[in-house]
């Protein structure tokens, strides 16, 4: 059985990430999607909360499971028996990063590749952090975002201004 990992942040999953997901399950016999540690980033969702927005919008596709890790990447994929890493590539400027990850990952698990999905065109300038960005001016999000997670993600960006506000 072909098992690939499809590894990223997902703060939220957008309509970009879902793409990828459906095109990647036509593939694979199975695709877990992997909600990984970013220490990076200052989350909107926790990783629990993005498990579950995940599993609402692709409920629809059996072949697809949403887990979450803080483990090295390499170190999970193993666990899951999986020798495939899944990456979506949008402009230029994620070729460099994700080759870099692909060459680290193959060299401390040799059994390891990445492949790339290229995004598709409409969803080549998406990214959740450009989605929060517009969220916070109001903008329509049904282009950018699942049906299913807009009112979760209106509420957290409400919740959000809340807070800032009372913190003035
Ligand atoms: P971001 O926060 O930039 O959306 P993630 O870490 O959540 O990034 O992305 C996980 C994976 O999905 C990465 O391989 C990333 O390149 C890919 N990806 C993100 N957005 C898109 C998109 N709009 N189209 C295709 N792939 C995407």
């Amino acid at each position: 059985m072909k098992i690939a990992i499809y590894p990223g942040s997902f703060d939220p999953v957008t309509s970009g990430h879902l793409n990828i997901i459906r095109r990647a399950a036509n593939i694979f016999d199975k695709l877990i999607v992997c909600v990984m540690v970013n220490a990076g980033k200052n989350p909107m969702f926790t990783q629990e909360e993005r498990v579950e927005l995940i599993r609402r919008v692709t409920g629809d596709l059996p072949n697809v499971e949403v887990d979450c890790s803080d483990e090295l990447l390499a170190d999970y994929a193993r666990r899951r028996g999986s020798c495939v890493i899944l990456k979506g590539l949008r402009a230029g400027s994620d070729f460099e990063n994700e080759f870099q990850m692909a060459l680290i990952n193959h060299k401390i698990n040799p059994d390891l590749d990445t492949m790339f999905l290229t995004a598709s065109s409409e969803y080549m300038y998406l990214s959740s952090s450009a989605v929060k960005e517009l969220g916070t001016y109001g903008v329509e999000l049904s282009d950018f975002l699942p049906a299913e997670i807009i009112p979760d993600f209106q509420q957290r960006i409400e919740q959000r201004r809340l807070s800032v506000q009372g913190g003035k």
